[in-house]
């Protein structure tokens, strides 16, 4: 392997910045090819030890250096130095003007990092380290300044300027040109910084914060989209008071805007007064978006909002830190939707996205924990593990202290923290000193990687009317990381008799008699014995999923049968059902492994029927029951397997089961008109989502009749959902009905990108035909672009993640279609194609040959010299991990 130096940047060698940035003056003369940046600073040296000597650091990367004046005195090549990363001067007094002048060029700005051009309009990305490529000044988090941006631009390409804070003067040049300057009166690190420019059309409201600050509020979007904004504005001031409600945080500006663009490279970000959006994440309507969009615009302007508190007012002293943001904001925004929908729902669906992301990291060659210890890029550290996981151990400390308790915290975090970069021991400080609770062993949560185990074994004494529980954890290596110790576990239990009507039991040698049981678990074994079991009672563990962990438990098949039926719990319901399922499904891979017919055992399709029989009550949660476990969730299951073997199995327990059930589902269909009008709320969402799941469950019967049905469907949509769960139906048959539906579809919605974008999707995760043809298919179509990332991902990581049995073919083919990808993306966009790389991790769990195929597609992919340290940081892990 051609080895170029990855350099590890460490947690244990933080130094605080020598100097103070007092005041950050900036004027952008926007030229699309030459965009010339001035910069003014006021810098004071501090008064600590580590600062008396320093000379002055600056972070630069791509600039080219017009003039460079201190206090004045244009400094001469001798005086400073330049290299790759930035700019030094040796020596410079303890208080100092320091004026730079540089060149940079955002229309060749493919990587999306710093300031680029989208669709003729200038915008900026800074976070984590995009401001170096704006002007000289030092990128990081703990360093923060007041900022003052003068923007000038032709007046008639673009009338809008943007940056934070508030707007306080315009004006005119002769010829064309004007300007705006803006001021932010919160001082803040680099990466909050944002500017804007460009036509756009808008859409104006405003909030009135508790204290009665007037916001005024504008969204700005591609010109004739501004109909599709009004559920973004509609969620960000239902975000705004509850943020107030629940957590007492207020905004503290006079103005939030929004911009949406078409080429982002994540999902959205919380700058200062100026959130910017990638456009995926905040148009919607009927016709164009389906319910899942609605419900995840409504999470990410929750998400970016929320980030004024968590993040921006607090920000983080180092991006080791990045999870006390980005973990602690994604449990509000989480806590927001289940607030604004069905609570059971959302906790199901968190723990689905959990699960299919997070544990596959967290026990694959890319794992790490929430604080990692290095990284060689920031921008491959905004992981699920940073996101999903570090918002799982907000909820574990919530759980563990109590709702009321937990507010407290955090309210305490905030005030004392306000206006600082903080770390993760402040937020526990916090916690900690707020609760009266040691909570011994959270900092665990945060520095140990992999999946906990929990074991839980129960035996009952029937003599004796005694239940006793054998609790223990474990958390497996992970590269670079073994010998762990338990972690805090609160572990919410129940029992049930053999009615399926709750039991009370006491806990032994006590008089305390609950329903309901948290017990917290602080280390590696629990024994527990329980009173009063008349009957021999079936455990209902870790309801709610009350910790991240793999549950491994000695409950049977009647157990999950029964809590299948009657749990109260929704999330125990829902999880014993897939429990079943999963079973069904791993035995039915591995008797078609062996030539034998699988046997599809009863006890599954008496769950759905339940779930089918009960699904007027709560549509969106039947919905989740009808959905069996995945092909990538199974592949998690049984180590070494073949994709292919795995989903022949789904498929067979999928049409044994449309056999059994077809007239319920054909009864649950029915009662679903798709004439109705259209609501996003979750109500009508949910009906939606239940008539989708039977007909998903439908198409496996692979009937002619089948097939007319989604095609019907499809032809009588009224909205996007409805239009995708039908195409989604017709892909399981592909053919000329597929194709003719996606023709159709194609003509219709050419021009919007964001539909097109479905388009690409459903067909490269389609198992019908071969997803090998459709993947070049898709890749010389017209309509692909390698500058659009959401375009990339509709083809790269749809196929990838969505399409596992062809991306893991036997013969490697899946494996090039994404290695080129990769390898033409990468030199435009190295942070994209290293998220594509990811995708490279399910190979750890596949067999051998498959291994050796895709180490081999890595290797020469790594063999380039000029491959991105991004991507190359994340190929030679998953690689490094793979037999080959
Ligand atoms: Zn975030």
């Amino acid at each position: 392997m051609r080895t170029q130096e990855q350099i590890q940047v460490r947690l244990q060698d933080y130094q605080p910045y020598p100097f103070v940035m007092s005041h950050t003056s900036l004027v952008f003369d926007l030229q699309p090819t030459r965009t010339i940046v001035t910069s003014r600073l006021l810098i004071e040296r501090k008064p600590i030890v580590e600062a008396r000597q320093a000379g002055l650091r600056l972070d630069g990367v791509d600039l080219e250096l017009i003039s460079i004046e201190l206090d004045g005195v244009t400094l001469k090549p001798g005086d400073y130095q330049l290299d790759e990363t930035g700019l030094t001067i040796a020596s410079v007094p303890d208080s100092f003007k320091l004026e730079t002048k540089v060149a940079i060029n955002p229309a060749a700005n493919t990587a999306l990092s710093g300031l680029y051009m989208s669709a003729g309009r200038f915008c900026t990305q800074c976070e984590a380290e995009g401001f170096r490529h704006i002007t000289f000044w030092p990128d990081r988090p703990d360093v923060m300044s007041r900022f003052h941006v003068r923007i000038e631009a032709p007046r008639a390409t673009f009338p809008t300027l943007l940056s934070n804070g508030n707007q306080v003067a315009i004006g005119e040049y002769d010829d064309g040109r004007h300007w705006a300057a803006w001021d932010d009166p919160h001082p803040k690190p680099s990466y909050l910084f944002a500017l804007v420019a460009g036509d756009f059309d808008r859409i104006d409201d405003h909030f009135v914060t508790r204290s009665g600050r007037q916001v005024e509020i504008g969204i700005f979007v591609d010109k004739g989209a501004a109909s599709r904004a009004h559920y973004a504005m509609d969620a960000l001031k239902r975000s705004m008071s509850w943020d107030e409600q629940v957590f007492g945080r207020e905004y503290d500006l006079d103005v939030f805007n929004i911009v949406a663009v078409a080429d982002f490279n994540f999902g959205a970000m919380e700058n200062k007064g100026l959130n910017i959006f990638n456009s995926a994440l905040l148009l919607a309507d009927e016709e164009t978006a389906t319910d899942a969009d609605y419900e995840a615009i409504e999470a990410v302007v929750a998400h970016e909002y929320f980030h004024n508190w968590s993040g921006n007012r607090v920000t983080c002293r180092d991006w080791f830190q990045l999870s006390l943001k980005e973990g602690l904001t994604v449990f509000r925004d989480q806590e927001f939707s289940a607030d604004q929908r069905s609570r059971a729902v959302k906790r199901i669906k968190d723990v689905k996205a959990l699960r299919a992301r997070q544990f596959p990291e967290d026990s694959g060659p890319l794992a790490h924990p929430v604080r990692p210890s290095s990284y060689v890029k920031i921008d491959n550290f905004y992981s699920s593990t940073i996101y999903e996981k570090g918002a799982e151990i907000i909820r574990v400390l919530q759980t563990m202290v109590g709702r009321d308790a937990f507010l407290s915290g955090a309210d305490l975090y905030f005030d004392d923290n306000d206006g600082r970069a903080a770390t993760i021991e402040d937020w526990l400080a916090a916690m900690r000193t707020a609760t009266g609770n040691p909570l011994h062993g959270i900092e665990r949560w945060y520095d140990q990687a992999g999946t906990p185990t929990l074991e839980a074994i129960s035996q009952y004494d029937e003599v004796r009317q005694r239940l006793t529980i054998s609790l223990s954890q474990s958390t497996p290596d992970t590269p670079g990381q073994s010998g762990k110790t338990w972690v805090p576990l609160p572990v919410a239990m129940a029992f049930f008799g053999p009615d399926g009507a709750p039991l009370r039991l006491n806990l032994a040698g006590t008089e305390v008699r609950a329903d309901d049981w948290l017990i917290p678990m602080a280390s590696d074994r629990l024994e527990l014995t329980f009173d009063g079991a008349a009957e021999k009672p079936t455990v209902s563990y870790l309801r709610g999923f009350s910790a991240p962990v793999r549950l491994i438990t000695n409950q049977t098949d009647a157990d999950l049968a029964l809590l299948a039926a009657c749990d109260t719990d929704p999330f125990v319901r829902w999880e014993s059902t897939q429990a079943i399922a999963r079973k069904a499904l791993l035995g039915a891979a591995e008797a078609l492994a062996h030539g034998q017919e699988p046997e599809v055992p009863a006890d599954l399709s008496r769950a759905l029927q339940g779930a089918l029989a009960d699904a007027a009550r709560d549509p969106a949660f039947a919905a989740l029951l009808l959905r069996l476990p995945d092909v990538s969730e199974l592949m998690q299951l049984k180590p070494l397997s073949d994709p292919s073997n795995l989903q022949a199995a789904r498929l067979f327990v999928r049409g044994v089961l449309v056999e059994q059930l077809e007239q319920n589902l054909d009864a649950c269909f029915a009662t679903y008109d798709p004439a109705q009008a259209f609501s996003p709320n979750a109500e009508a969402a949910g009906k939606r989502a239940l008539m989708a799941a039977c007909l998903d469950l439908l198409c496996a019967s692979q009937t002619d009749r089948a097939a007319l049905r989604a095609e019907n469907t499809f032809f009588a949509a009224r909205n996007m959902t409805d239009m995708m769960s039908a195409l989604d139906g017709l892909s399981q048959f592909g053919g000329l009905r597929f194709q003719t539906a996606l023709d159709g579809f194609k003509s219709r919605f050419a021009d919007n990108a964001l539909v097109m974008d479905k388009w690409f999707r459903i067909q490269a995760m389609a198992i019908s035909g071969d997803p090998i043809a459709t993947f070049a298919r898709l890749r010389s179509d017209p309509a692909f672009t390698l500058l659009n990332p959401n375009r990339v991902r509709a083809l790269g990581a749809a196929f990838a993640s969505g399409n596992p049995a062809a991306f893991h073919r036997a013969d490697g083919a899946g494996y090039r279609c994404l290695a080129d990808l990769i390898g033409d993306v990468d030199g435009l966009n190295g942070a994209l194609a290293a998220r594509l790389g990811t995708m490279f991790e399910s190979c750890a769990r596949v067999e051998l040959g498959r291994q050796k195929l895709a180490s081999a597609v890595l290797q020469e992919l790594l063999n380039r010299n000029s491959l991105s340290a991004n991507t190359r940081e994340i190929l030679s892990k998953i690689q490094a991990g793979l037999m080959g």
